[in-house]
């Protein structure tokens, strides 16, 4: 059972957001880990207090609380037990005690040994790249080989602890404050927080030790993807100098524009176009889709504008749900020129009673296929 917030910090569930800072304020000089080194119980108590006001703190949160209680913060809310990290609570101090702890939050973590803190991991910056897709290779997924020009680490290059901060990746400065003196961390700046520094630079390194080098990346582009879609490739952007880890490629999806086929979502649309007779008499046809050639069977009397789905012959769904339909549209080509004996002939058929339209039901007017399509 978690404790209730307006207890932690001795309030009132009416009090106003002065009187909630206030009371933080003061737990949070009472427990502060300074003044209470080697008390676990002290650091439960300001862990809790600052766990209290991150939340009666914020409007949203607060009218959240107040209706669900600590329901209204389990799964995903983020306020799981001790859930924030000291670097967190230091950062609200910025708010609190207004910026009596020097430059406002970011230069707090590692205090006074809890808390984790000590140096961090350094990570090479990101590479951009843009690949160009056919319809095809969205359609069915593609594996794209792609040249990049990556930074690593030198033959040749090594690295010993950083002498500014002996390897903790951090600095302590000892400041005095309103709680007293306080010991604080930044980042150490000789070394950026990896704890590491260059110790031989090979010729042509750069300052990092690091070299740009081309190389050749597999990327697996998955089914269905969409213009301006992007995609990451973890650990192939620049590397980073010592035990550092390497940045991300990110992949921007450019798909080129197909002779024939329109994508429109998961389905594809094919205009074909048939003549006056393959109409009257029925007829078959093979459409180039973009997983092979499709052959379809116009029955005799088709009528221009009919739409006929093929399912599952579209595009893959990125998410794994099926393919969409290619939708071929009919299309009867009416000749512009005729010789004698073929106006002759549909001069003859003017007077046919078969020649005259008649609609069925069936023959669905235009407005209603476009319905049928988004259906
Ligand atoms: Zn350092």
């Amino acid at each position: 059972m978690k404790e209730d917030f307006y207890e932690i910090l001795g309030i009132s569930k009416g009090a106003s957001a002065t009187e909630i800072k206030k009371a933080y304020r003061k737990k949070a000089i009472q427990y502060h880990p300074d003044k209470n080194q080697g008390d676990p119980k002290a650091e439960e108590m300001f862990k809790k207090a600052a766990e209290a006001y991150e939340v009666l703190s914020d409007p949203d949160k607060k009218a959240r609380y107040d209706q669900f209680g600590h329901s209204a913060f389990e799964g995903g809310g983020g306020f799981g037990g001790g859930s924030m990290n000291m670097d967190d609570i230091f950062s609200q101090f910025g708010d609190i005690f207004g910026g009596a702890f020097g430059g406002g939050g970011g230069g707090f973590s590692g205090f006074g040994g809890f808390g984790g803190g000590g140096q961090r991991r350094v990570k090479g910056s990101n590479l951009r790249i843009r690949v160009k897709l056919t319809l095809e290779e969205v359609a069915n997924g593609v594996e794209k080989k792609v040249k990049v020009r990556r930074k690593k680490q030198a033959a040749g290059v090594t690295y010993k602890t950083c002498s500014t901060c002996n390897g903790n990746g951090q600095v302590t400065k000892i400041t005095n404050t309103i709680l007293g003196r306080m010991q604080t961390a930044a980042t150490c700046s000789t070394c950026g927080g990896s704890g590491q520094q260059i110790d031989k630079k090979p010729n042509g390194a750069d300052a990092q030790g690091l070299v740009v080098d081309e190389e050749t990346v597999s990327i697996k582009i998955p089914a269905g993807v969409e213009e301006g879609m992007q995609l990451k490739v973890p650990g192939k952007g620049n590397e980073a100098p010592g035990n550092g880890v390497s940045g991300d490629l990110l992949v921007a999806i450019e798909t080129l524009d197909h002779a024939s086929l329109k994508r429109e979502g998961d389905n594809l649309h094919f205009d074909l176009y048939i003549s006056i007779s393959e109409a009257v008499l029925g007829t078959s046809k093979e459409i180039d889709s973009v997983g092979g050639k499709v052959r379809i069977k116009l029955e005799p009397g088709i009528q221009s504008g009919k739409i006929l789905r093929l399912r599952g012959k579209g595009v893959s769904n990125i998410n794994g749900y099926g393919s969409g339909d290619l939708l071929v549209h009919v299309n009867v080509w009416t000749p512009k020129e005729l010789n004698k004996e073929q106006k002759d002939f549909f001069e003859r058929m003017q007077n046919s009673e078969n020649f005259e339209p008649k609609p069925e039901k069936s023959d669905k007017s235009f407005f209603e296929k476009v319905k049928d399509m988004f259906s």
